[in-house]
C-alpha cells in the first residue's frame, strides 16, 4: 500500500484529493494545524473521515516537518496548505508570505535530506501571473510571472523554491499552476460560493441582497473534483514537471452571477448590489489559460463548460446544505 501525505486536508482540495487517493488504495495521512478542531467538514461530507489518519503539525516548525517525513517516508506528498485568499493577503501580507513560503521550504528540506524517493506536489496558482498584458492570453507555463497581490507573490516564491529543489537536488517535485476551481467545499469568503449561497438564501427569504465588488473581471473557473485528478496525474509521470491546470473557458463575474440568478429564477437587478469596499487594490482584468500541456502529457481530460459548471455547483451546494441540516 502506498502512503500519501496531504497538507491542507481540511480545505476544499484536500478533501477531494483524499477521496481520490483512497479510491486508489493509498494510506492517506492528513496534516492539520495544531489544536485544530475536528471533525473536518469536507472529509465528513465526502464520508471519508474514518479512512484518513490526521496528524497535528506546525508546518513552520522545521524539526516537526523533518520528523513527519522520517516517520512516514511517503511515496507522495501533496502540499496544499496555504493562506489561500487573495483578499485576506492584502490585510495580512506578512502572515500570508511567511506561512506560504516557509512551510514549503521546510517540507522540501525534509524530503531532500530524508526521503528523496518521495514525489512532491506544490499547489501553485494562476495568481502568480498577475496583471499580465492581454497579448499573453491564453496563459501558458512559459509566461513570466508578475504577481499583483501578497498571495500571488508568496505562491510565486514557493513555486520557484520547488523548481530550485528539483533542479539543484533532484527532488521529484512538480508544481500545478491551478486556476480558480470551485465546489461546495470552497471557503465561504470565495466569490462563486458566495453568489450561489446568497442566491439560495434570497430564495428562502434568509438574505435580502447580494453585495459584490468588480463584476467585469473575467476568469477561468473550473470544477475542483476534476482538478485534483491532475495533481495525482502529475506525480505518476517518470519526469517531474510543472503544469498549468485550467478549464480553458473564460467568463465574467457578471455573466456568472446572471446565470446563477437566472437558474434560481431571481431578478438580478433587484438583488445584486455593487459595494465599493469589496473592490480590490489591484484587480486583474482578465485571465484564462491553455491546458494543452496537461491534456497532452498527463492525459488529463476536462470538458466542463462554464454553464455546466454553474449547474453542478448549484446542485452540489443544495446537497451540501441538505447534508448540513442532518
Ligand atoms: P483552502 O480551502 O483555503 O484550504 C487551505 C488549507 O490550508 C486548509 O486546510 C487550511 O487549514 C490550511 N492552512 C491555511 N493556513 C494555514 C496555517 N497557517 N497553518 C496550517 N494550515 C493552514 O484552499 P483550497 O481551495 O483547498 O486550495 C488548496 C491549495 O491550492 C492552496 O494552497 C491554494 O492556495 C492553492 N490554489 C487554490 C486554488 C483554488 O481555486 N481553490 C487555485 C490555485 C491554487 P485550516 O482549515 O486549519 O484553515
Amino acid at each position: 500500500m502506498k502512503t500519501a501525505i496531504i497538507t491542507g486536508i481540511s480545505g476544499q482540495d484536500g478533501a477531494y484529493l483524499a477521496r481520490l487517493l483512497l479510491s486508489k488504495d493509498f494510506r492517506v495521512i492528513g496534516v492539520i494545524r495544531q489544536n485544530k478542531s475536528i471533525p473536518i467538514i469536507g472529509l465528513d461530507f465526502l464520508g471519508i473521515s474514518k479512512n484518513v489518519e490526521l496528524k497535528e503539525i506546525n508546518l513552520l516548525d522545521g524539526i516537526a516537518v523533518e520528523n513527519l517525513i522520517k516517520e512516514y517516508q511517503p511515496d507522495e506528498f501533496y502540499n496544499l496548505a496555504a493562506q489561500s485568499s487573495v483578499g485576506l493577503s492584502f490585510k495580512s501580507p506578512v502572515a500570508t508570505f511567511e506561512f506560504n513560503t516557509i512551510s514549503t521550504i521546510n517540507i522540501l528540506e525534509a524530503i531532500k535530506n530524508h526521503s528523496l524517493t518521495t514525489k512532491f506536489y506544490q499547489a501553485s496558482s494562476s495568481e502568480m501571473f498577475g496583471n499580465i498584458g492581454e497579448e499573453n492570453l491564453p496563459l501558458k507555463e512559459s509566461v513570466l510571472f508578475h504577481p499583483a497581490s501578497p498571495y500571488g507573490i508568496s505562491k510565486a516564491s514557493a513555486h520557484w523554491i520547488t523548481v530550485n529543489y528539483r533542479e539543484a537536488y533532484g527532488v521529484k517535485a512538480c508544481c500545478g499552476i491551478l486556476f480558480n476551481h470551485e465546489s461546495c467545499l470552497r471557503g465561504e469568503n470565495f466569490v462563486i460560493k458566495k453568489i450561489i449561497r446568497t442566491g439560495l438564501e434570497i430564495k428562502e427569504g434568509k438574505s435580502e441582497k447580494l453585495k459584490l465588488g468588480e463584476l467585469s473581471v473575467q476568469r477561468d473557473w473550473g470544477y475542483a473534483p476534476k482538478f485534483v485528478e491532475a495533481m495525482w496525474l502529475m506525480l505518476q509521470q517518470d519526469n517531474s514537471n510543472d503544469y498549468l491546470i485550467c478549464s480553458g473557458n473564460v467568463i465574467s463575474l457578471r455573466e456568472i452571477t446572471e446565470i446563477v440568478f437566472k437558474k434560481l429564477e431571481l431578478d438580478f437587478d433587484k438583488y445584486v448590489e455593487i459595494e465599493a469596499s469589496l473592490m480590490r487594490n489591484v484587480e486583474l482584468d482578465i485571465i484564462y489559460g491553455d491546458n494543452s500541456k496537461a491534456k497532452n502529457e498527463l492525459g488529463w481530460n476536462y470538458d466542463i463548460s462554464s454553464n455546466q459548471l454553474i449547474e453542478k455547483l448549484i446542485k452540489d451546494e443544495k446537497e451540501f446544505l441538505e447534508w448540513k441540516k442532518k
